[in-house]
């Protein structure tokens, strides 16, 4: 048996965690369950969103699924989801956009994996408060050294992109797209603007490519990247990118399968793993049973292909691509109409999931 840990999250993450649990046990996969909590409910009772047993749980296991989680305005913590992608460097974030046939989309056919750098530029978290000493400090240090200056009413975000970061990334889509029989990665980036952070990128992208010459290689500007994905998404396969592109890419090629009901990732490092959907925890739905468990099902889908249990992952994606494609059991969000009295709950899709298998 192998051991995962499965986060419950809060809001509707309790619904679906059970649901993607009991559709990957249906498929008569060898997982044993590491039930952990984390979120809002847990901080109710404990006074932190994130108890130590819950991480100690990942470390020990290496694999979890994790629910959605809310963070919390103005409390003082920070995202549960950034800090666990920190604490264990899950440097890769994994993005498959696939059409299912049966959901509503302006467009069918596409088959795109977008892996996103989950540690630097922009989201470094390195910044700098308008009117502050280190802001001014830094200012000044910049208007001596550049020609170009920056106006004292500034604040400042650093875009850090490192050599090494680039490579494990770039080096990462490679051999994902070598392990799941993909053609062809793309490289995203900004160089003609940003010479010395995408400018880098490029470039240690195209010496990676080198290296892994039996995979397609190309690289594209991000805007013309953003077209290219509107006009003709089918020309494209494996798409690589820098965290703050990726960030918005990802949304933009769920947007293109369907939206958010049904985007499924994870995040990968080097020794750890962390499965979970696209979307949050949509609190108003709390309790309702009504939300769509398939971004999760889905990210179950990649964890069991991460764990090398390909039969029990194909079984589990062809029953749910079954489903949709009926378009009977499905919640709210998959009919052509929101108050479509035919619409199941949670826990019915995912009962109508496992008698597909
Ligand atoms: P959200 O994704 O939770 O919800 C936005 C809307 O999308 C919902 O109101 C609902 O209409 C729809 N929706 C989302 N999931 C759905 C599903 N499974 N089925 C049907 N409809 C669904 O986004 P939000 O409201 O911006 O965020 C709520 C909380 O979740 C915030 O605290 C945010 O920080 C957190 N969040 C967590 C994660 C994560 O845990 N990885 C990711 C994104 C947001």
């Amino acid at each position: 048996m192998r051991k995962v840990t499965l986060i419950t999250g809060d809001g509707i993450g309790p619904e679906i965690a059970e649901a993607t649990r009991r559709c990957i046990d249906a498929t008569g996969a060898a997982i044993e369950w590491d039930i952990q909590e984390a979120g809002t409910d847990v901080m109710e009772k404990e006074g932190t969103p994130l108890p130590e047993r819950t991480i100690e749980s990942i470390d020990k296991n290496g694999v979890a699924i994790k629910a959605p989680i809310t963070t919390p305005v103005g409390t003082g913590f920070r995202s549960i989801n950034v800090h666990l992608r920190q604490h264990f460097n899950l440097y890769a974030c994994l993005r498959p956009c696939k059409s299912y046939p049966g959901v509503r989309s302006k467009y069918d056919n596409i088959d795109l994996v977008v892996v996103r750098e989950n540690t630097e530029d922009l989201y470094a978290g390195i910044e700098f408060e308008k009117d502050t000493d280190a802001v001014a400090e830094l200012i000044g240090w910049i208007n001596s050294h550049s020609r170009r200056q920056i106006r004292p009413d500034s604040g400042v975000s650093i875009k850090p992109i490192s050599v090494h970061g680039t490579e494990k990334i770039v080096q990462f889509a490679f051999d994902y797209a070598r392990k799941n029989g993909r053609k062809k990665v793309t490289s995203v980036h900004k160089a003609n603007i940003m010479k010395y952070s995408d400018g880098l990128w490029l470039e240690v992208s195209r010496q990676v490519a080198q290296r892994n010459s039996d995979i397609e290689f190309e690289d594209r500007i991000v805007d013309n990247m953003c077209m290219q994905l509107v006009q003709k998404p089918e020309l494209y396969d494996v798409l690589v990118l820098p965290n703050l592109y990726g960030d918005i890419l990802s949304d933009l090629c769920a947007g293109l399968v369907g939206g958010l009901g049904v985007a499924p990732g994870a995040n990968i490092g080097d020794e750890k793993a962390v499965f979970e959907a696209t979307h949050g925890s949509a609190p108003k739905y709390k309790g309702l049973n009504k939300v769509n468990p398939v971004a999760l099902i889905l990210s179950g889908v990649l964890m069991l292909r991460y764990l090398e249990m390909s039969q029990e992952a194909d079984t589990l994606e062809n029953a749910v691509a079954a489903i949709i494609a009926e378009g009977k059991d499905v919640t709210y969000d998959m009919k052509p109409h929101r108050d479509d009295p035919t619409a199941v709950g949670t826990s019915e899709m995912a009962e109508a999931i496992i008698a597909k298998m």
